[in-house]
């Protein structure tokens, strides 16, 4: 008795932000682990959450095979930055995953403040784009 109190504790200790990761197609519970459900293939929508520069406050959900940021017209997403290029940055699906590509910027594209020619996104991840920063997030 005494042990499973002491488990019960530590467990609800490690497990602090109780997010419990459901599918959304069959309604089974996935591991954190997983991108998307083993049991019928649901993978949640990823979506860019802008934190900081013009497009602050809102989000994106990266829905279309590829997504673009670039000052001019024809991108996914226009940033009126002086330091944002043309065609600055993609992100483009592959399968469950989303890959984030330089697309020849000037000021380069930064993932958790490094410079990154090209990165998978992972939940969490803070990308940099000029003034514009964004949360990768995929729950
Ligand atoms: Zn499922």
């Amino acid at each position: 008795m005494l042990v499973l109190v002491v488990i019960g504790v530590v467990a609800s200790k490690n497990s602090a932000p109780k997010v419990q990761k459901v599918c959304g197609g069959c309604r089974r519970t996935m591991l954190p682990v997983w991108t998307k459900c083993l049991f019928c293939g649901w993978a949640p929508v990823a979506r860019l959450e802008f934190i900081l520069g013009p497009m602050a406050n809102q989000t994106l959900n990266l829905t279309d095979e590829v997504t673009t940021i670039g000052s001019v017209a024809g991108n996914t997403v226009v940033l009126a930055d002086p330091a944002v290029s043309r065609k600055h940055a993609g992100i483009r699906k592959v399968e469950s995953n989303y890959e984030l590509a330089d697309l020849g910027s000037t000021n380069g594209v930064y993932v958790n403040g490094q410079k990154v020619p090209k990165k998978t996104l992972e939940a969490g991840d803070i990308i940099r784009v000029g003034n514009t920063e964004a949360v990768f997030k995929r729950e």
